[in-house]
């Protein structure tokens, strides 16, 4: 049974407590300096002095996250108070009312109503000074009902989490809060409503192992600790010291758990970018973004004239390191782009590129290799060679643009998944093979596009679109020619005559089928003119999203599988040699 009671309750210690914090210095527990309370107020809570963030109210987090300081309260259920009678060294009774003489609050959960870059959303957030934000019965009511109320209204629900985790006084009915706040976001998730969670300092316990976890989006607020079990506990088990970083936020970025880590003072325009994209809100037509051509010094004209013409000048140009890549071509053609981390499983993988954006004005899912282009570029992007992680992260954001109905677009650039001993152990082969399924089973447009070397398993793992597209200097193929010279010639000095026997130019390809459009190059090839480069990419993609749009996207997954299924069936035309054999 519920009992419904006014959300606010008056106190007039915490009124005291309020009116005299406000003249006082307070003292950092992080740094130890003296604060002035209105620097640190104006500051976000967060210390001048040595950038500790500190807990927030609820009230504060309302105020900072929705449009003009302008919310409503949602009126959430209460459930009795300590179902077991439970007695440690004080009483679960006395626990509580200090509690709700502490904040004003009946529980840890609280939720209010309000607009996020005008977008109306419910916001919940769990609250540190209530018994560390600990999950009871009252946590878990005020979750299912807040999540209902926005499935009612159709809005979005963000969720900032602090919590200890499950609360200790009301033993077993605590840990069934675990199934059922899960079984809340699952019905969200089916209402197809964005559910992001905002993990903020400490997240733990049964609150990350249930619908914290559990977001589209998860975004970790800069310096929260975040984990299962505490570092002293698992120090203590292990009998070793872990790493200061240990269940930071940037850890739990570098480990795939969260998309981004966020500054408090850009959480706000954070959350609107990717609400606008999620939440399709329109944009005006866009105006060509101005895209300069870096003059590199690198920049080999004279190479040119010393290779062999026809297809391995193609791959020459296709690998050309001046060609634009993934984040030129994002920074290009793209506004709101949000860029979404980590597989949710193991780690983030820099080499696949994935997120949110507005792609010359749709709102769009974009994802791709990227290579990098200096050394240390180059480095920190495994030369576009994505390990499972990277394509496991592909996965999660094919099924975010299903979830929201946004386009899915590729832009393929890699010389193959990188081949090495921990992909090996991860699963290297499941995760290309299950992105070729999930990529196949979307209902939701996707078109792929070859920007430069598609090559191999971790070239197709994301180039099963409903149309795949090519660019005029770019390279498509099993294996790269110089490898298919050592194996088959015996020596990779017939790499020109590999690349000319394998068929992989642009032409060649929409020769046999495999790729329905040839995207032109300007010039002398793409790394000579990135702006009409851009500009031509654009409007190709541009033209199949709005055709792909009129088509009922649960027919996508079927005519994208008949598509492939018809892929290779004629190619004997192609080769009429092969005629005469006997099959
Ligand atoms: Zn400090």
């Amino acid at each position: 049974m519920w009992k419904f009671t006014a959300p606010g309750i008056k106190s007039r210690k915490r009124e005291k407590y309020e009116r005299v914090k406000k003249l006082m210095w307070i003292k950092c527990n992080a740094c130890g300096k003296l604060v002035y309370y209105k620097d640190y107020k104006t500051n976000l809570y967060i210390c001048p002095k040595c950038g500790h963030a500190f807990s927030m109210t609820p009230k504060q987090r309302f105020d900072l996250l929705f449009d003009d300081n302008n919310w409503n309260i949602l009126t959430l259920p209460v459930a009795s108070d300590d179902p077991l009678n439970f007695n440690d060294r004080i009483s679960y009774k006395e626990r509580l009312a200090e509690a709700r003489e502490e904040t004003g609050r009946m529980d840890a959960l609280t939720a209010a109503d309000g607009k996020i870059g005008g977008i109306d959303a419910t916001i919940a957030v769990m609250n540190p000074d209530f018994m560390l934000g600990s999950m009871g019965r009252s946590v878990g009511d005020g979750i299912i009902a807040s999540i209902e109320h926005a499935i009612e209204k159709q809005y979005p629900y963000i969720m900032i989490t602090t919590s200890g985790g499950a609360r200790m006084q009301e033993n077993i009915l605590s840990l069934m809060q675990m199934a059922r706040t899960t079984a809340a976001v699952n019905k969200l998730h089916a209402a197809k409503l964005p559910y992001i969670v905002i993990l903020a300092d400490p997240t733990f316990g049964g609150v990350t192992a249930s619908f914290a976890m559990l977001g589209d989006i998860h975004i970790a607020e800069s310096g929260a600790r975040i984990g299962f079990a505490g570092k002293r506990v698992i120090e203590q088990n292990l009998r070793e010291k872990l790493p200061s970083n240990f269940q930071t936020a940037d850890y739990m970025y570098d480990h795939g758990m969260v998309d981004l880590v966020s500054e408090r003072k850009e959480l706000k325009g954070k959350l609107e970018s990717i609400l606008r994209v999620i939440t399709k809100q329109p944009v005006d037509e866009l105006t060509p973004i101005l895209i300069q051509t870096p003059k590199l010094a690198s920049q080999t004209k004279s190479k040119s004239k010393s290779v062999p013409s026809g297809a391995y000048e193609k791959v020459l140009l296709a690998r050309n390191e001046n060609r634009p890549h993934f984040l030129d071509y994002i920074n290009g053609l793209t506004t709101d782009w949000t860029p979404l981390a980590g597989d949710r499983l193991f780690g983030e993988d820099p080499a696949m590129q994935g997120g949110l954006c507005y792609f010359r004005g749709i709102p769009a899912v974009i994802i791709g290799q990227e290579k990098g282009r200096d050394i240390s570029t180059r480095q920190k992007y495994r030369f576009g060679m994505p390990v499972p992680e990277g394509y496991r992260k592909a996965q999660r954001l094919m099924k975010l643009a299903e979830k929201f109905n946004l386009p899915l677009i590729s832009l393929f650039d890699t010389s193959g998944a990188f081949a090495g001993r921990e992909g090996e152990e991860r699963g290297q082969s499941q995760a290309v093979a299950t992105s070729i399924a999930t990529g196949l089973s979307i209902a939701t447009p996707y078109i792929a596009v070859n920007v430069g070397e598609g090559s191999s398993g971790g070239a197709i793992a994301i180039a099963t679109g409903d149309r795949v597209l090519m660019m005029e200097n770019a390279i498509y193929s099993v294996i790269a020619p110089e490898s298919c010279a050592s194996i088959l010639w015996r020596d990779n000095k017939f790499k020109a005559q590999a690349a000319e026997a394998m068929k992989l130019t642009a032409r060649d390809l929409a020769e046999v089928g495999v790729i329905d459009e040839i995207i032109k190059e300007p010039g002398k090839g793409a790394h000579t003119n990135w702006q009409t480069t851009m500009e031509l990419l654009a409007a190709s993609v541009v033209k199949h999203i709005k055709e792909l749009q009129e088509i009922p996207v649960e027919e996508l997954p079927r005519k994208r599988t008949e598509k492939f299924f018809a892929m290779t069936r004629d190619v004997e035309i192609y080769q009429p040699e092969n005629e005469d054999i006997e099959q």
